[in-house]
């Protein structure tokens, strides 16, 4: 088991306004798993991934990840498990423009404290694996949005994360540089790689293997994919 969350909170308080988002949340994920995350716009999605990547604070609850309690880490220990465990994919890309890919691909590295040499070297390696050894040395303005999101896939792996995180990864994509996205997570997925994305489209669902959907703050479905596209 790679993820165990128990009776998850998450309340956002404005002034004195304050909405509960999540209202007691369980799910269990094993090592090589492959999820999609849907529901309604509004169902917490966003928020449950960003929980699940540390990126945003539970309220109350239970968060185990990798057989490590997380759930009372500060955020500088929260910052540290991202760094090691977790590869975030987000719907905008959020390169930094003045970037070229390769340098993209290497910032979360310098942040880990990996050597020039090497996080150089994995990038290049990452940036071939995704089909852009045509494009190392380009800035995002340079990219299409699909060459964009496979940059962003790269940077997510250049730490060996164990976990993918996708937020609405094809939302601003054609179809084809979607098909290509998926066909990018479907052979991580492959090699070991765990995947939780959130999608609302179901036909981007029908290539993961198992669909959580979340209603009101709970989940009111979770099941396996049966037929599924894409996968061997
Ligand atoms: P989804 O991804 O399913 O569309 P979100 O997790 O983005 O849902 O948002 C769920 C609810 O939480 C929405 O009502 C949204 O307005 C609210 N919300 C999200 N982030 C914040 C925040 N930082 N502060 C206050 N409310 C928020
Ligand atoms: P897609 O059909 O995937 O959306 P585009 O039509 O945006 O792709 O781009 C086609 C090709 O043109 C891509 O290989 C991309 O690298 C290149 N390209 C796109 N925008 C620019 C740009 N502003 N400057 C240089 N090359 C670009």
């Amino acid at each position: 088991m790679i993820i165990s969350v128990k009776n998850l909170r998450k309340t956002y308080t404005n002034g004195n306004l304050s909405v509960e988002v999540l209202k007691g949340v369980n799910l269990t994920v094993e090592k090589g798993e492959y999820i999609s995350i849907m529901g309604p716009s509004g169902s917490g999605k966003s928020t449950f991934l960003n929980i699940l990547g540390c990126l945003d604070l539970l309220t109350s609850g239970e968060y185990i990840l990798d057989d490590k309690n997380i759930t009372n880490l500060s955020d500088d220990e929260l910052s540290e498990v991202r760094c090691e465990k977790i590869g975030f994919v987000f719907q905008a890309y959020n390169l930094l423009a003045k970037l070229t890919s390769k340098e993209n691909v290497e910032l979360p590295a310098i942040y880990k404290g990996t050597s020039s040499n090497k996080r150089s070297e994995k990038a290049v390696e990452l940036l071939k694996m995704v089909g852009l050894e045509e494009r190392i040395n380009h800035k995002p303005s340079e990219l299409s949005g699909g060459q964009k999101q496979r940059v962003a896939i790269a940077r997510s792996l250049i730490n060996n994360p164990s976990i993918i995180l996708a937020d609405e990864p094809t939302g601003n994509l054609d179809s084809k540089s979607s098909e290509e996205i998926l066909e990018i997570f479907r052979k991580l997925n492959e090699m070991g790689v765990t995947i939780i994305m959130v999608t609302h489209e179901e036909d981007v669902a029908m290539h993961t293997k198992r669909i959580v959907r979340l209603k009101d703050g709970i989940i009111e479905k979770d099941y396996l994919v049966e037929n599924r596209l894409g996968g061997k």
